[in-house]
C-alpha cells in the first residue's frame, strides 16, 4: 500500500486548527471500555472542565458526539418541537446553516438578515420579535467563521428573554479564544467545536445547555426527531445513571480533555488576551502592507481575522504558494466573498507571535513576486512594533 504520512502544515485557516501535540498524544492511549471506572473518572473531568472553559455552572455541560455542526444539529432538534416557530439571525454562512438545520428539525423560520461582514443588528431583533411573540427560540452566531464578525450578545440575550424566548447559541470559533458569556447573560442553549480554538482534532462538539432549556428538553411534548442526538438520552449516559445510550469516541475524549487541560493551565483571560494580542499584531502588519480589513474594528473576531485580496491579485495562486512554499493553509471566501477575501485563523495553540510575523514574512515574499504595490518590510516592522510596545 502506498505510505500515508502527511506532512504537518500550519493551519491559519478558518479551522481546523493545528491539534496541540499533548492532544495528539493523549489521542492515542489505551482504549478503555465506555463504563470502564477509570474512563467514567475521565468523562466527569472532563465535564468539570467543560465548565470552567464555558463559563458556566450548567449541570448539563457535555461532549456531543460529532464536529460542531453536529452539535448546532443537537441544539436545534432538542429546542424546538415540530411546528415550533425559530426567529434565526443569518450573516454569513452558519446563520445560514442554522436555518437550514431548523428548518429540518421541523421549525417555521423567520430570519433576521444582516449584511455580510456586519453583526445583526438588535434593533431588527426585536422588530421581528414583537411580529412574532409566539416563537420559542432565537438562533444566532457568536463568531461568524465566514466573515469574522465576533456578534455582540447582551443586547439580543436581553431581547429574548424579556419576551420569554430562549437564546441558542453557535460559539464553535469563540470558545477557548473569546469569552463565552453562558451564566454572565444566561444563554439557554450553546455549543461549539472541538477543532478551532480548543486545538483538538475534529470530532466532538461540547454543549452546555441551562436550567430552563433542560426543563423544556424534558418536558418535551413531542421526541426529538433525532434518536442519536437526544440529549434527554444522552444524558443519561454522561450523569449518574451510566446508561448505555451509544459508545462514547473514547480516544476523542482523552483529546478533549487533554485540550481543556491546556486551556485551564494558561486561563480563560489570559487566553482570550493572547488571542487579541496576536491578532492586534496581524492587522497592524496587514494593514501596513496595504491590505484593508473586511470588519469594522469593534465587531473583530479575534481567532479569524478577514481581509481583502488586493487588486490585481490571484486569490487562488497566492494560496497555492503559501501552500506549497510556507507549507501554511489560508481560508478562501464563502458565498458573497468568494474570491475577495482571505480568512486567516490564529486559533489556540496558533496564535502566537512566532506564527504571525512567518506568515506576514510569507505572505509578504509571495505578494511581492505577484506583484503588489508596497512597502516592502513595512509588515513585519508594524507587527513587531506591537510586540514591543507591550
Ligand atoms: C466550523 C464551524 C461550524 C461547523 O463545525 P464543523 O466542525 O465543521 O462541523 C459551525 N459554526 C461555526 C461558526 C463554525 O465556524
Amino acid at each position: 500500500m502506498r505510505e500515508r504520512n502527511p506532512k504537518a502544515k500550519l493551519l491559519l485557516g478558518p479551522g481546523p486548527s493545528n491539534s496541540d501535540p499533548r492532544v495528539l498524544r493523549a489521542l492515542s492511549e489505551p482504549t478503555l471500555g465506555h463504563l470502564d471506572p477509570d474512563f467514567v473518572a475521565i468523562m466527569d473531568e472532563t465535564t468539570e472542565l467543560l465548565r470552567y472553559v464555558f463559563n458556566t455552572k450548567n449541570r448539563l455541560t457535555i461532549p456531543i458526539s460529532g464536529t460542531g455542526s453536529a452539535g448546532m444539529e443537537t441544539a436545534l432538534v432538542n429546542s424546538v418541537e415540530p411546528g415550533d416557530k425559530a426567529i434565526i439571525c443569518v450573516a454569513g454562512v452558519f446563520g445560514e446553516r442554522m436555518v437550514d438545520v431548523a428548518e429540518r428539525a421541523g421549525a417555521t423560520v423567520v430570519r433576521v438578515d444582516a449584511p455580510w461582514g456586519e453583526p445583526v443588528d438588535p434593533a431588527q431583533v426585536e422588530k421581528a420579535v414583537k411580529a412574532n411573540s409566539d416563537a420559542k427560540i432565537i438562533g444566532i452566531v457568536h463568531a461568524e467563521t465566514s466573515t469574522g464578525v465576533l456578534q455582540p450578545l447582551e443586547e439580543i440575550a436581553r431581547i429574548a428573554h424579556e419576551h420569554g424566548m430562549r437564546i441558542v447559541v453557535d460559539a464553535v470559533t469563540s470558545l477557548g479564544g473569546v469569552e463565552v458569556p453562558v451564566d454572565r447573560l444566561n444563554l439557554d442553549f450553546v455549543y461549539s467545536g472541538t477543532q478551532k480554538c480548543l486545538s483538538c482534532p475534529p470530532g466532538l462538539a461540547p454543549v452546555t445547555v441551562n436550567d430552563s432549556m433542560a426543563e423544556f428538553i424534558k418536558n418535551r411534548k413531542t421526541r426529538c426527531r433525532s434518536w442519536y442526538l437526544d440529549l434527554s438520552m444522552i444524558e443519561r449516559y454522561w450523569g449518574s445513571e451510566r446508561f448505555y445510550h451509544h459508545t462514547a469516541p473514547v480516544n476523542m475524549i482523552y483529546a478533549l480533555n487533554e485540550a481543556l487541560r491546556i486551556v485551564k493551565e494558561e486561563g480563560n483571560e489570559a487566553r482570550w488576551a493572547r488571542h487579541r494580542k496576536n491578532q492586534k499584531a496581524l492587522i497592524a502588519g496587514l494593514e501596513a502592507m496595504g491590505l484593508k480589513l473586511v470588519v469594522k474594528p469593534e465587531y473583530r473576531l479575534p481567532s479569524l481575522t478577514t481581509v481583502f485580496i488586493p487588486e490585481g491579485v490571484e486569490d487562488l495562486k497566492v494560496r497555492r504558494r503559501l501552500l506549497d512554499e510556507f507549507n501554511i493553509e489560508i481560508g478562501a471566501g464563502l458565498g458573497v466573498f468568494k474570491g475577495k477575501i482571505w480568512r486567516i485563523g490564529l486559533m489556540g495553540t496558533n496564535s502566537t507571535k512566532a506564527n504571525v510575523l512567518w506568515f506576514l514574512a510569507a505572505l509578504e515574499d509571495i505578494l511581492a513576486g505577484e506583484g503588489a504595490k508596497f512597502q516592502k518590510g513595512a509588515g513585519l516592522e508594524a507587527a513587531s512594533r506591537v510586540y514591543r510596545e507591550e
